[in-house]
């Protein structure tokens, strides 16, 4: 229930954590700062931190943590600034859904993706036959929250959620959280040096905060342990499936599909406005592929971008994806990459021009440009941040222009 909207409020930007593969290997007994990571992310002295823990250790006892379990869990953990830096940085800026298609489902991605999946399968077809949960949707999720797996987070959690609890601003929150992760710790779950995660503490291939943990894990290959962490992702796969089961996933029908819409069409866009399928067609909503729409009883017509631009009808089962992670650009993009895993095209419909009038071959040309004049633009991949803002704003700079950082149809012909 709060699973879920806190969770993606934690995790949105997670994602973009660049953590690596969390290798196997002998792990630490103590948790030990990774010497990779920056120095925010590994403990500096705070002494009001300090004192914070000690109250914090006696509210644990009362609540049934051991004093053992505190100590081995708190030993190497410590205050981590740079975790409060990324809670203070969460941008709400939402990004059109062609960025964050761009961002969350690339082409290389897609490659990497149906790899992972095919070597999943079998524990994919296994979760699917008990929580009725496509395994293309389970993969996807796992692709959207840790890149298959490769991307699980290496901040330890213990120090996270600790340093948040302590800072104060969702306090409550995260003190809850930081027991939990306690009491994974005294059950035996997990070691202390295995619960590492994203700077809000989400864990695993799913990543699951400690709460949402408590809550839904499950030991699917009955090994005694509800193991989100290791490189088997099975549990983690069980719990997504539990989770979205629970909250009323319907066997047998697909989230949603890419529409087209004719020409001077007037129906209802948005989540909100539902009808059936066959008001739907009455109206001249298609399926792009020419195919039938299945008919999954009330359905909405989603356009993020406009009219003309791609455009998805989504039924019952979108509506659960959103459980997870309330974002409508992570429900279709859920929807979007669970079809390429399973050897689907891209969308149809093309975005056409951005607000500055360009489209993405132009906004990678535009990024090439820059990098190649020496302002590095990062990487060419027509998704326009900070880094690329910064390019743009030395090339102006350099040449005498107006300083806006913003991309233009004329920079693109003075960089072309
Ligand atoms: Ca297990």
């Amino acid at each position: 229930m709060t699973f879920s909207r806190r969770h993606m409020i934690l995790t949105s930007a997670a994602t973009f954590l660049a953590g690596c593969g969390a290798g196997g290997g002998t792990a630490p007994v103590v948790a030990r700062p990774d010497p990779a990571l920056e120095a925010g992310l590994r403990p500096q002295p705070n002494a009001s931190y300090d004192a914070w823990v000690a109250a914090f250790k006696t509210r644990a006892q009362a609540r049934g943590i051991s004093a053992s379990t505190l100590n081995r869990a708190f030993r190497g953990q410590g205050f981590l600034p740079g975790v409060i830096e990324r809670d203070r940085n969460q941008t709400e800026f939402k990004r059109s859904l062609e960025d964050y298609l761009n961002i969350v489902a690339p082409e290389e991605k897609v490659v990497f993706g149906r790899r992972s999946f095919a070597a999943q399968s079998r524990a994919l077809a296994q979760v699917e036959a008990r929580y009725g949960v496509p395994a293309d949707i389970l993969g996807s999720i796992w692709g959207m929250e840790s890149y298959f797996g490769t991307k699980r987070g290496k901040i330890p959690v213990i120090s996270a959620t600790s340093t948040l609890a302590w800072e104060g601003r969702r306090g409550r929150f995260f003190e809850s959280n930081l027991m939990d992760a306690l009491r994974i710790v005294q059950t035996g779950d997990a070691r202390p040096d295995q619960l590492l995660g994203s700077w809000a503490g989400a864990m695993g291939h799913t990543q699951l905060i400690p709460n949402a943990y408590q809550e839904h894990a499950v030991d699917f290959d009955g090994d005694g342990k509800r193991d989100i962490w290791s490189n088997n992702p099975i549990d983690a796969f069980a719990t997504t499936a539990r989770f979205l089961s629970k909250a009323g996933w319907r066997r047998g029908q697909i989230w949603g599909l890419e529409v087209t819409t004719p020409s001077g069409f007037d129906g209802p866009t948005g989540r909100k406005a539902k009808k059936s399928v066959a008001q739907w067609q009455a109206l001249g909503v298609r399926a792009a592929n020419g195919g039938r729409i299945p008919d999954h009883s009330s359905a909405a017509l989603l356009a993020p971008m406009g009219l003309g631009r791609p455009s998805f009808l989504v039924f019952h089962n979108f509506n659960m994806i959103l459980r997870y992670n309330p974002s409508e650009n992570y429900g279709i993009g859920v929807g979007y990459l669970a079809g390429r895993l399973i050897g689907g095209g891209p969308l149809r419909a093309g975005f056409g021009p951005d607000k500055y009038g360009l489209v993405l071959s132009e906004r990678k040309a535009l990024q090439n440009g820059l990098t190649q004049r020496g302002f590095d633009a990062g990487k060419a991949d027509g998704v326009f941040g900070k880094k690329t803002e910064a390019a743009i704003r030395g090339f102006q700079r350099a040449n005498g222009l107006a300083e806006t950082g913003e991309p233009s149809r004329q920079l693109l012909g003075m960089l072309g």
